[in-house]
C-alpha cells in the first residue's frame, strides 16, 4: 500500500492537469450512506420508485420520493467534510486541481474549502430545491420546514408547480454545461483520480474511460471493485479518507 501511495504522490507531483472524480464513497466517512453498499440507500428503498417520470405523474410516488429525500437530507445537512474532502481541497490550494467532478449532492466539497468554479456537480445538489415548471430556486432548509409542518409533496409558491430537490434523478436530463465541461476536462487532463465511486452510473462513469483513452493516467481509490478496474494504472483499495490524507502528506514531502 505504501508503495502505491508514493507512486500516486509522484504522479500528482509531475502532473500539470489533475481531474478528481468522486462518488458517494468519499462521503460515507462523513456519515452519509452510499447507494449500493450494504446498509446503503438501495437496501431500504426501491430505485424504481424514484424514476423522474413517476415523480411527475404519480402523487404517491412523489410523496415517497420526498420521504426518502428528507431522510437523506437529514444525514447531509449537518455532516462535516472528512479527511478525503480535505485532501481534495488541499489539492486545489496547491494549484494541482484542474477540476473536481462530483456525483455527490451533499455540498461537502464547499464546506471543505473547494471553490465553486472548480467543482462540477454532475447530479445537482440537495442543498437547493427547484420548481420543475418556473425553475424558481429555493434554499432547502425552509422547504424541509414545510415538510416538517405536514406538507408531503411541496408545491411552488409562485406558480403552483412541483418542487423537487435540485438533484438529478433517474430519467432526468443531466445538466448540460456541467456534463459537457466534465467530458472536456476528462479528455484534457494528464492524471484522472477516481475516489469512492462504483463507476456504474452513466454517463458519469464514461469519464474515466475518456480520460484514459485520451492518454491520462488513471488512479482508482475505492473500497470495493469498480467497473473500470481493468483500465486503471494504479488501484488502491481501502478507506478514501485515510488513503487521500496519506497521499497528500507524501505530496507535501511528509509535512502535515
Ligand atoms: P455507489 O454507491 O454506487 O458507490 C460507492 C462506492 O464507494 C462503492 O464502490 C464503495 O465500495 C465505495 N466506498 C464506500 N465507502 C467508502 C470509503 N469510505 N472509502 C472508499 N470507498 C468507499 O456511489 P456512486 O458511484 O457515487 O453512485 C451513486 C449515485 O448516488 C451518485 O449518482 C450520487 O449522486 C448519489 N449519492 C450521493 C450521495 C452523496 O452526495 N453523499 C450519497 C448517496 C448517493
Ligand atoms: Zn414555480
Amino acid at each position: 500500500m505504501e508503495d502505491l501511495i508514493k507512486r500516486v504522490a509522484r504522479m500528482i507531483g509531475d502532473a500539470k492537469k489533475i481531474v478528481v472524480f468522486v462518488g458517494a464513497g468519499l462521503s460515507t466517512e462523513s456519515g452519509i450512506p452510499d447507494f449500493r453498499s450494504p446498509g446503503g440507500v438501495w437496501d431500504k428503498y426501491d430505485p424504481e420508485d424514484f424514476y423522474f417520470q413517476n415523480f411527475i405523474s404519480d402523487r404517491s410516488k412523489r410523496e415517497k420520493y420526498w420521504e426518502m429525500a428528507t431522510e437523506m437530507y437529514g444525514a447531509m445537512k449537518d455532516a462535516q467534510p472528512n479527511a478525503g474532502h480535505i485532501a481534495v481541497a488541499e489539492l486545489e490550494r496547491l494549484g494541482k486541481l484542474d477540476c473536481l467532478i462530483t456525483q455527490n449532492i451533499d455540498g461537502l466539497h464547499f464546506k471543505a474549502g473547494n471553490s465553486e468554479n472548480k467543482v462540477l456537480e454532475l447530479h445537482g445538489t440537495a442543498m437547493h430545491v427547484s420548481c420543475l415548471d418556473c425553475r424558481k430556486r429555493y434554499e432547502r432548509a425552509p422547504i424541509q420546514d414545510r415538510i416538517a409542518g405536514g406538507e408531503k409533496a411541496p408545491e411552488c409558491d409562485s406558480c403552483g408547480g412541483l418542487l423537487k430537490p435540485a438533484t438529478i434523478s433517474f430519467g432526468q436530463t443531466m445538466p448540460e454545461r456541467e456534463t459537457a465541461e466534465a467530458f472536456r476536462r476528462s479528455a484534457d487532463c494528464d492524471v484522472f483520480i477516481v475516489i469512492g465511486s462504483s463507476l456504474v452510473v452513466y454517463p458519469a462513469a464514461q469519464m474515466p474511460v475518456v480520460a484514459k483513452q485520451s492518454g491520462a493516467k488513471l488512479v482508482i481509490i475505492n473500497r470495493d471493485e469498480t467497473a473500470c478496474d481493468n483500465r486503471a494504472d494504479v488501484i488502491i483499495k481501502g478507506q478514501a479518507g485515510t488513503i487521500m490524507a496519506a497521499i497528500l502528506k507524501e505530496v507535501k514531502g511528509g509535512k502535515e
